[in-house]
């Protein structure tokens, strides 16, 4: 059993009303920058009669206005950053809904908030500077693996920056470097436990981890308890987003009962999602965050749409901070494969740009081995149907892979299908088959 460790008693464990009064203040200074530094914000809270001074305490945040994944593509690149360029020393990106990714800045306390938020996720893991931790979240524009390698590095601990892939690569390190922490997605602790047994590999012999930290896709309890003895760990939960820091926004104690999410920097919100309405405790909705010590691109109300609960009973471990259930669905046709965003969206606009194909597709996604698959059925026009040659019709379906790696920056198998074989709907096209069972 891993050793829960509080990494910062005074914010975690923090008495709940003294947290709101922090959390009210911090709120009218990110408004104020907000304000100050973001057309869009102003425009939007003079659109709606607000003004800074309007915002008192945590009672007023329903007033103010939403922010929309959509916004961040608009304003792109650039647009709602809150601070100077010359301030923001870091870029990050995510997946947009169409084409171009979605960037977020950091100053350097954004960055250093950030890295805060993870330590405090690891320690809750047991994380010490006696640990080695195997980050295998892919480096780069992604937040996974660069935020749980800082993470890491603020603990003390020994830091692996392995990035994602390689699984041979990744057992052999693991073996010879003995690490006892693990990052990464949950699908991919599932996969690389089944090759370490397949190996004939004894995990607490030649496999030395103690703890996994596993997010950026939807889990449930099946799969942890299966993690759990494939890898002799305890697995454990963790959940963010680019838009508001990275991973480490949320995470779980040894309790698993829900994620603390870190509310001396992050203020969470359940919203019915058809009327924008806050909801109490213990009913499922809408998740909205709004950063509340973030300089470089502050944001206010973002809408997740994630679907879980929020509770705030006391939870045995000693923190006092608003837990997050698992997410248990999406108010938007997002999908998340191998970790990475994915918009039916994404996938049209690629077929749009391509010569011999209708615009009517199906994306069908599955699990084998542990590993995600995606495949796009895409129909031919009939008169590429009719006239052309299978090398013609090769060259096609690599073209649409490969802009399909590019712009969402994920492998698909891409079958092209005759004209008409894609069954039509009467009311919203249905363009996803999901196989997977989580
Ligand atoms: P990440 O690298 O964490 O995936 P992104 O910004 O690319 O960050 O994606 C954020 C989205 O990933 C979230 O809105 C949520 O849908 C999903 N996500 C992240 N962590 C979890 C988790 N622990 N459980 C379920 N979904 C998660
Ligand atoms: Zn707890």
């Amino acid at each position: 059993m891993i050793q829960d460790r509080i990494y910062n008693p005074q914010m975690e464990c923090m008495d709940p009303e003294v947290r709101r009064k922090l959390q009210g203040e911090r709120l009218r200074a990110t408004v104020a920058l907000e304000y100050a530094n973001v057309p869009l914000y102003r425009e939007r809270m003079d659109k709606a009669g607000i003004k800074p001074e309007d915002i008192h305490s945590m009672d007023d945040l329903k007033y103010l206005p939403f922010t929309e994944k959509t916004d961040l593509r608009d304003e792109f690149p650039f647009g709602l950053l809150a601070s100077p360029k010359s301030e923001i020393v870091r870029i990050q990106g995510s997946s947009g809904t169409t084409g171009k990714p979605i960037v977020s800045g950091y100053t350097q306390n954004d960055v250093e908030v950030w890295t805060e938020m993870v330590a405090r996720a690891l320690s809750a893991a047991g994380c010490t500077r006696e640990d080695i931790v195997q980050v295998c979240y892919g480096y780069g524009l992604f937040t996974g693996g660069l935020g749980l390698h800082q993470g890491a590095s603020q603990i003390g601990a020994m830091t692996i920056p392995m990035s994602s892939g390689n699984t041979q690569r990744q057992i052999m390190m693991m073996r010879d470097l003995g690490s006892t922490i693990l990052c990464c997605t949950p699908s991919y602790a599932t996969y690389l436990g089944e090759t370490i047994r397949e190996m004939g590999l004894v995990p607490g012999k030649d496999i030395k981890l103690k703890a996994g930290i596993f997010g950026a896709e939807p889990w449930s309890d099946e799969m942890r308890a299966r993690i759990e003895e494939l890898l002799g760990i305890d697995a454990m939960d963790i959940y963010g987003l680019t838009e508001i820091a990275g991973p480490g926004v949320a995470f779980e104690c040894k309790a698993k009962h829900g994620m603390h999410i870190n509310e001396d920097h992050v203020v969470a919100e359940i919203i019915n999602p058809a009327t924008g309405e806050q909801l109490p405790y213990g009913t499922a909705g809408e998740l909205v965050f709004t950063t509340i010590s973030k300089t470089g691109q502050p944001m206010l109300r973002y809408r997740t749409h994630d679907i879980c609960m929020l509770q705030n009973d006391p939870c045995p471990c000693g923190r006092t901070t608003v837990r997050m259930g698992r997410i248990t669905g999406r108010t938007d046709d997002m999908l998340i494969i191998r970790g990475v965003n994915v918009f039916p969206s994404q996938i049209e606009s690629v077929l749009v740009g391509i010569n011999g194909v209708a615009p009517h597709y199906m994306l069908v996604v599955d699990r084998v081995n542990s590993s995600d698959t995606l495949e796009v059925k895409v129909e031919l026009t009939e008169e590429m149907f009719s006239s052309d040659t299978v090398a013609h019709i090769e060259g096609i379906s690599r073209q649409i892979a490969d802009q399909i790696k590019s712009v969402v920056g994920i492998a698909a198998k891409v079958s092209l299908v005759p004209p008409k074989s894609i069954p039509r709907s009467e009311g919203k096209a249905k363009r996803i088959i999901d196989n997977r069972k989580i």
